[in-house]
């Protein structure tokens, strides 16, 4: 079993993960994929005059403040434009892909936090009325059903809180839980970088191996969303996948290359 998790941030093209993924599901590999869309529902937003606002929370973690209708913004950006323009892409191919969310058969779930305590200007600040949440859990009954009947699950977010409401979720911590769940042994993402850099400006300085003990001690080299992919390789290893691997999703067989070693491996 295989998770790919491909990146949504501008500039992250999706037509070599579609044409390489084709490949490996030909060579009969099960996997599934799921998605992001930041760079599009920043887009959108835009266009609707409903400009993104992210927030820093008082842990430091970046994220997207989605009032409701920050929420819908998202939904159309993410299970509309993104996620059919991936099946699409599969199915010219001719690959039977099915394109769901995590709050389709609550395949992801977890707790809304409806509050969130910021640092604005140096003071603490708490906004309500927020729609994002943490995945905790991975409802894959619907996510085996497809594949043991040859479709190809193409998943991104909102997930389902527990009360059955849409909210923003992390797409990769949510990959993350679900590699585990369906027990991949490996999970790969996919970004618009090469992988982890130790400067963010030079493309040579990539960190090529990172034992899955060492993850806490490479954190600090980590900004913005990077953090957000090492915490999930750290929710994959722990749950159970064997190797993780953040790689570029710009360049010839992206998830290919990846299993190679092209990219940080983290194991
Ligand atoms: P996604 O496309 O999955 O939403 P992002 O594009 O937001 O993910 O995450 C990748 C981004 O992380 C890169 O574009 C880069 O700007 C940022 N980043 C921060 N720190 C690092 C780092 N040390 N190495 C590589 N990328 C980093």
């Amino acid at each position: 079993m295989l998770v790919v998790k491909i990146g949504g941030g501008s500039g992250t093209r999706i037509e070599p993960t579609v044409a390489d993924l084709t490949d490996i599901l030909r060579a009969g590999r099960r996997l599934v994929l799921v998605h992001g869309a930041s760079g599009e529902t920043n887009v959108l937003a835009e266009k609707l005059g409903k400009p993104p606002r992210f927030v820093t929370s008082v842990s430091g973690i970046e994220s997207r403040y989605t009032d409701r209708e920050t929420l819908e913004i998202f939904e159309m950006a993410y299970c509309g434009k993104a996620n059919k323009a991936v099946v699409e892409a599969f199915q010219k191919r001719g690959v039977n892909a099915v394109g769901l969310s995590g709050l389709d058969g609550r395949i992801f779930e977890g707790r809304r936090k409806e509050s969130i305590t910021i640092l604005e200007g140096g003071k603490r600040k708490v906004l309500r009325g927020d729609y994002t949440g943490k995945v905790e859990r991975v409802n894959a009954g619907i996510v085996t059903l497809l594949l043991d009947h040859g479709y190809l699950p193409v998943l991104c977010p909102p997930a389902a809180s527990y009360e059955g409401e849409a909210v923003n979720v992390d797409g990769d911590t949510a990959a993350a839980e679900l590699a585990a769940a369906l027990k991949a042994e490996e999970f790969v993402m996919l970004s618009n970088v090469p992988g982890l850099l130790r400067d963010l400006n030079d493309p040579n300085s990539l960190v090529a191996r990172i034992p899955a003990k060492a993850i806490d001690d490479f954190m600090p080299l980590a900004h913005g969303r990077m953090k957000r992919k090492l915490m999930a390789a750290a929710i994959a290893l722990q749950g159970g996948v064997r190797r993780v691997i953040l790689g570029s999703a710009n360049i010839e067989r992206p998830v290919t290359s990846s299993l190679a070693g092209q990219g940080t491996v983290i194991q």
